[in-house]
């Protein structure tokens, strides 16, 4: 019997994988924060702590389709919109308690993705110790671009990631300099939720994050993988 809903079920929000007709279709998006040590730095702290998590929803994706530039409006709220340009692992195969050793076997793939940031509201809720939900997970604040299959994606753990605004370099870094990397990281979280096929985990950003405006065109990339293009509307 078909299941009769009260309204139209949203869509599946799904990302183009290169190479291949087939989508990803997103289950959850999970963010690591402050995971290189320069970018800790710059936000006022210092040493290796536990990893520590945050998500957003599934539907803040905004997909570059390939050879596109995607488009995502300046948000509400905020006058300190920042970028933080980051390797994301598409979970492919899910589980629980999942040991860094077999983490290779649950990743679907690669793309590069941008945790955008209200800078200012996350801020003040980290002031006042409350969520930072309306900083982290607004609306659009997920760009992504499309996955590449872990098997064609070359080194990852050890490939340049950097970001350009307007042509001008604002992050540039290497993804070996991940204080847990992506296996430690899939055991960490893994730990905390079973992870499912369709997840995707933001692995943090390196240093040099700062303010974009209006207008402005954000091209990041981690090397081995596609590009992504973003305006800001
Ligand atoms: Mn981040």
């Amino acid at each position: 019997m078909t299941e009769h809903y009260a309204f139209t079920p949203p869509a599946t929000v799904s990302v183009p994988v290169v190479g291949s007709p087939d989508r990803f279709p997103v289950h959850r998006i999970y963010c690591v924060g402050r995971n290189y040590e320069e970018h800790a730095k710059e936000m006022g702290f210092t040493g290796r702590e536990p990893p520590f998590f945050f998500l957003k929803p599934a539907d803040t994706i905004v997909v570059a389709e390939p050879g596109q530039t995607a488009s995502t409006p300046y948000p509400s709220l905020t006058s300190n919109l920042h970028h933080e340009i980051e390797l994301v692992v598409a979970i492919g195969t899910g589980g629980k308690n999942i040991q860094a050793a077999d983490a290779a076997r649950h990743i679907y793939g690669y793309a590069v993705g941008l945790d955008m940031t209200r800078r200012d509201l996350q801020g003040e809720m980290k002031k006042q110790g409350r969520p930072w939900c309306i900083g982290k997970a607004y609306d659009h604040s997920a760009p992504i671009g499309p996955i590449t299959l872990a098997a064609d994606a070359g080194d990852v753990n050890n490939a340049p990631i950097w970001l350009q605004v307007n042509g001008s370099d604002r992050q540039r870094s290497n993804v070996n300099k991940l204080i847990w990397n992506v296996a430690e990281t899939i055991e960490h979280l893994s730990a905390a939720w079973e992870l499912q096929p369709g997840d995707l985990i933001y692995t943090g950003t390196p240093e040099g994050v700062n303010a974009v405006v209006r207008g402005d065109l954000l091209v990041g990339a981690v090397e081995g993988l596609t590009p992504l293009s973003v305006s800001i509307g």
